[in-house]
C-alpha cells in the first residue's frame, strides 16, 4: 500500500476515535490535517504526535463544523485531500418530546451536514487525481435505534444514506465511500454517558460501565480506537479498491441481535 506522502483530513481528530484514526494514517506516512475543538495545549500535543508519526508536519484546521455552507471557503483553501474521514460527532439524549430543538439542530449539523460539506468541497480534487477514499464514521446507531437518541440515530442513519449515494455516484472512478459503524468505544463521548447513568441510577461508575456495555454489546468488550484506526488503513488499501457503499459494523455483535 502506498499512502506515503498522501494527505488525509480527519474531522474531530483531537480526541477519541478521530485521533485513533489520525494516528494510524500518520503511521502510514500520510500528511495529516486534523480538526476539532481543541485547547491550544491539545492542539500542540496532537500536532507534535502526528508530525512525529508521519514525518510530515501536521496541520490543524480550526473549525466548528456545525457552520454549514460557511465552511466551504476554508475547505477549498485546504488544498487536495486524498483521504477524507468524516468523524466529528456529538450526542444528546432525551425523550423526543423533551429534546431541545437547538440540540437537534447541532447534532444534525455536525453528525450529518458537515459530511455533506466536506465531500462536496473535496471530491473534485479526488476526481482530478483519479483516487480517493471517503470514510464516514457512523455508528451501530446508523443501523439500529435506541431510545432517547432521536437526533443521533436520525443523523447516523442519514450518514449511511449519504455514504451509499456518494459510492454510487463515484463507482468506477477510483473514489470509494464507506462507513464504519462502531458499537461502544470508550472515549470522552461515552464516558459522559457512563457518568450520567451512574448518577441517574445511583450506581458506581464501574457498574454503569458494565451495564452500558452488556445491554448492547454481546462481546462485553469495548471496540478500541486503535482497531478503528486499522479499519481506516484497511479501507485505504488496494484490498478495498472494489469496496464501496458499505456500512461496516465493528460492534461486538450489537447489530447481530
Ligand atoms: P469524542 O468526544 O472523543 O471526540 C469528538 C471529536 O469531535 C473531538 O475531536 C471534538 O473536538 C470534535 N468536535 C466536537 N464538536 C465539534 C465541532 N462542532 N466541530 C468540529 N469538531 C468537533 O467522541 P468519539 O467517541 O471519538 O466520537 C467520534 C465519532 O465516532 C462520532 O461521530 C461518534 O458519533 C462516533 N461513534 C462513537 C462511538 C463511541 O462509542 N465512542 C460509537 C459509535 C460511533
Amino acid at each position: 500500500m502506498d499512502l506515503q506522502g498522501k494527505t488525509a483530513l480527519v474531522t474531530g481528530s483531537t480526541s477519541g476515535i478521530g485521533l485513533g484514526i489520525a494516528r494510524a494514517l500518520a503511521g502510514q506516512g500520510m500528511r495529516l490535517i486534523f480538526n476539532g475543538l481543541a485547547t491550544p495545549e491539545q492542539e500542540e500535543t496532537v500536532r507534535g504526535e502526528l508530525t512525529e508519526r508521519s514525518g510530515q508536519t501536521a496541520l490543524y484546521w480550526e473549525a466548528d463544523l456545525r457552520l454549514g455552507a460557511e465552511l466551504l471557503p476554508a475547505l477549498h483553501d485546504l488544498g487536495p485531500v486524498d483521504v477524507l474521514v468524516n468523524n466529528a460527532g456529538i450526542q444528546h439524549t432525551a425523550p423526543i418530546e423533551e429534546f431541545p430543538p437547538e440540540r437537534w439542530e447541532s447534532v444534525l449539523a455536525l453528525n450529518l451536514s458537515a459530511a455533506f460539506y466536506t465531500i462536496h468541497a473535496l471530491l473534485p480534487a479526488m476526481n482530478q487525481r483519479g483516487w480517493g477514499r471517503i470514510i464516514n464514521v457512523a455508528s451501530a446507531h446508523g443501523l439500529v435505534a435506541s431510545v432517547h437518541k432521536a437526533a443521533y440515530v436520525a443523523a447516523k442513519h442519514g450518514l449511511l444514506g449519504l455514504t451509499k449515494v456518494v459510492a454510487l455516484e463515484q463507482a468506477g472512478r477510483g473514489v470509494t465511500c464507506n462507513a464504519l459503524c462502531p458499537g461502544w468505544v470508550l472515549t470522552p463521548l461515552v464516558q459522559q454517558q457512563i457518568e450520567a447513568r451512574a448518577v441517574q441510577e445511583g450506581i458506581s461508575l464501574e457498574t454503569a460501565r458494565h451495564d452500558l456495555l452488556l445491554e448492547k454489546q454481546p462481546s462485553g468488550h469495548f471496540t478500541t480506537v486503535e482497531q478503528l484506526g486499522q479499519w481506516a488503513v484497511f479501507l485505504c488499501s488496494p484490498a478495498c479498491d472494489n469496496v464501496t457503499g458499505t456500512s461496516l459494523p465493528v460492534d461486538g455483535g450489537w447489530t447481530a441481535r
